[in-house]
């Protein structure tokens, strides 16, 4: 039947529901139709998306800072280029990614010749949080393309501005049979998970990866979730420190916190810990406060979400210094502009809500340890992080962190970095993740690794297995 989304909208139908089911029957035939489409068509389709975002800079900026006030420079580094420079790799290995990968032949399997083709999954759903919400929609999408699965985007509704911003940019860049946005609320997105995607891939919370994962159970649809968790730093006693410092706040400060690999608490050497402090409280002053105006007044530093976001954060804190924890730096709050100060704290037990959830804001705690076995067993005694950092000029004790924890990332001497290396495979493990993203990996994610193996005719290496059965079984083991 003919449709029109907008004056469904209008009329208040229940869009979705009807919607949903026309969209993904569309995207169902398309999708048999990509199966063989040629690096060539799929290039044209990531061109359009990129020439979209080239063309669109100053909406994707308006309407990015209207959710957030995220500041432009961080726009443009963390959501726009990002996505470009994801567009751009896929565009330059395409070709090498979906050429049949030849294996070798065996010698039970002579006469025969086998090779791995890259074959699109089909239909597929891409939820999407509102932290990043331009990259982590559009970022997921480049791999859905690059594979040859058309895609079906549930943006984030507590991003309003940038999810009507990417509906526009897929219904101006393509056919709702390729690619169709349904912006909604959470029963938006359990609608979608009701119909029998062939990938699923998920952006959020540890929480409702749980229940994406179940929805994908009862269709088998596979999943990459991409989750979160708290992600520790770690600071050696040979660290540098104003190095360490400087990065840390970056990357715990960039997108006022709200980052799923900022560096959620930092484990820092009893030895070097206030000297770590000062530096940190001297790296946020010449980041935020240069002019000594406040850190208010600053155009570099974004708002947090939402009023039940800062809530969030402020039960945190009072939380903490309820149950002992100090100051060190910030704390101030203004809820009139969703303003949050960079905030340090310290001496924080577990009994902390702040060391027990992913804290997702500009609280930064600092927990001091006495050896690296200490620091270890601890982060070892907490779910698998999504990322890991440590600080320290000594390379053997960097390879003892390396060796001894398992996260989904691990960085030597730099923060959030290894998300724009699009040449490593990006997610979590376990409660971070399951599935990778980014490039070569997210490619395969949405492809289907299809097993073919051609046989001469009137030959087959198998003949001596058939019945009448003249062999044992020991003779071929
Ligand atoms: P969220 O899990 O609350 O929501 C993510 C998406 O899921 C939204 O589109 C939302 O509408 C939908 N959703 C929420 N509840 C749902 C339900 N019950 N059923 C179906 N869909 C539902 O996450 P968020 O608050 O938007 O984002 C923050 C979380 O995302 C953090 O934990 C963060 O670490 C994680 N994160 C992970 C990555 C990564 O790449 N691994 C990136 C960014 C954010």
């Amino acid at each position: 039947k003919p449709f029109n989304f907008q004056t469904m909208q209008k009329e208040n139908i229940d869009i979705n529901a009807t919607l949903i089911d026309q969209v993904f029957e569309m995207q169902k035939a398309q999708a048999i139709k990509m199966r063989m489409s040629s690096v060539n068509q799929r290039i044209i389709l990531l061109k359009k998306l990129l020439d979209w975002i080239k063309s669109h800079q100053v909406d994707i900026r308006r309407a990015i800072h209207a959710d957030f006030k995220k500041p432009y420079p961080e726009i443009d580094i963390s959501e726009i280029f990002v996505v470009t420079s994801e567009i751009k790799h896929a565009i330059n290995h395409l070709e090498a990614w979906m050429k049949p990968k030849k294996v070798s032949t065996p010698i039970t399997m002579l006469g025969s010749s086998s090779y791995i083709h890259y074959e699109p999954k089909g239909v597929s759903l891409i939820i999407a949080p509102w932290n990043y919400p331009f990259n982590l929609a559009l970022g997921p999408l480049v791999s859905a393309l690059s594979a040859g699965c058309t895609a079906i985007i549930k943006p984030s509704e507590i991003t309003p501005h940038t999810s009507a911003l990417i509906r526009r940019l897929v219904d101006e860049t393509f056919d709702k049979s390729q690619v169709a946005v349904f912006e909604g609320e959470i029963d938006t997105a359990q609608k979608l998970l009701e119909k029998p995607f062939d990938h699923i891939f998920f952006t959020g919370s540890p929480a409702v990866g749980k229940i994406i994962m179940k929805a994908a159970a009862e269709n088998l649809s596979s999943v990459t979730l991409e989750l979160g968790g708290k992600s520790p730093a770690i600071v050696d006693k040979q660290a540098d420190l104003t190095d360490a410092a400087t990065k840390i706040v970056w990357g715990k400060f960039v997108n006022c916190g709200q980052t799923c690999i900022a560096p959620d608490y930092v484990l820092v050497h009893q030895s070097v810990q206030i000297p770590f402090l000062e530096e940190l409280k001297a790296q946020i002053q010449k980041m935020y406060d240069p002019s000594e105006k406040g850190i208010e007044k600053s155009k570099d530093y974004a708002r947090i979400v939402s009023t039940k976001h800062l809530k969030r954060l402020k039960h945190l804190m009072a939380d903490a210094e309820l149950k002992g924890a100090q100051l060190f730096f910030g704390g101030y709050v203004n809820e009139d502009d969703n303003f949050f100060e960079p905030t340090v704290i310290t001496n924080v037990t577990d009994e902390m809500e702040v060391l027990q959830e992913e804290i997702f804001g500009p609280i930064l705690p600092i927990k001091p340890y006495d050896d690296i076995e200490e620091a270890l067993g601890y982060i070892n005694s907490k779910p698998k992080p999504l990322a890991l950092y440590v600080f320290s000029k000594d390379e053997k004790q960097i390879q003892e962190v390396f060796k001894n924890t398992s996260s989904g990332g691990v960085v030597a001497n730099d923060c959030v970095l290894h998300f724009l290396q699009n040449e490593l495979p990006f997610g979590g493990v376990n409660n971070s993740g399951i599935g990778k993203a980014h490039g070569h990996f997210g490619f395969l994610a949405f492809s289907n690794e299809k097993a073919v193996l051609k046989q001469r005719i009137g030959f087959t290496a198998s003949k001596p297995l058939f019945p009448p059965y003249g062999f044992t079984s020991k003779k071929i083991i």
